[in-house]
């Protein structure tokens, strides 16, 4: 019997979604940032929007930050969410220059600060796939990969905002 398989199954369940992410009712939301953590476009700004000024604020206090790192803030008015984790996904440049490690320390990184913060449930983006231009078919692959080696949470979602991302997450599931 594989035990690790058992406690995979056990503890973590992914599940996939299509839709906005900032109304997914989860303790934390997962935004795909920039290194100034001031909010950007796609879903960082969508994310900035919905939980209000005071999210660029606390952000600019732990800024920079450099691409596969996680931090926290509170998620102010996306309350009930209880914390955003701003993660730096990589510009895509061709797959040679360690993008697929990155991607994979965005997901692990983040899934471990919510842990620490107590967190049982949380959404993630496609990170990357939007205007730093990861291809999403292998962005899927990485994110289930990751999310899948550490089942440190009791929910972990994907959000998916298009029927591309969401059939890309839903193969590699
Ligand atoms: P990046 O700069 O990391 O590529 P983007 O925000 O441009 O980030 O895109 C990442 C993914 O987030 C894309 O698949 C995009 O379609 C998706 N996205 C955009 N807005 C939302 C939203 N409100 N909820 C969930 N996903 C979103």
């Amino acid at each position: 019997r594989n035990e690790s398989a058992a406690t995979l199954v056990s503890m973590g369940t992914i599940d996939v979604v299509r839709g906005d992410i900032t109304r997914q009712e989860v303790d934390i939301i997962v935004t795909a940032a920039n290194e100034s953590l001031l909010g950007g476009g796609g879903v960082d700004g969508a994310i900035h929007r919905a939980a209000g000024p005071r999210l660029a604020e606390a952000g600019a206090e732990l800024a920079p930050c450099l691409p596969g790192q996680a931090v926290a803030t509170p998620a102010f008015d996306l309350a009930p969410v209880k914390h955003v984790i701003h993660t730096v996904g990589p510009v895509w440049e061709g797959g040679g220059q360690g993008e697929d490690e990155v991607l994979t320390s965005c997901y692990v990184r983040s899934l471990r600060l919510a842990r620490e913060l107590g967190a049982r449930s949380i959404a993630f983006p496609a990170i990357s796939t939007g205007i730093y231009g990861f291809p999403a078919d292998r962005a899927a692959r990485i994110a289930v990969a990751a999310v899948r080696s550490q089942p440190v949470i009791e929910q972990i979602r994907l959000v998916a905002f298009d029927q591309e991302t969401f059939d890309a997450l839903t193969r590699s599931l």
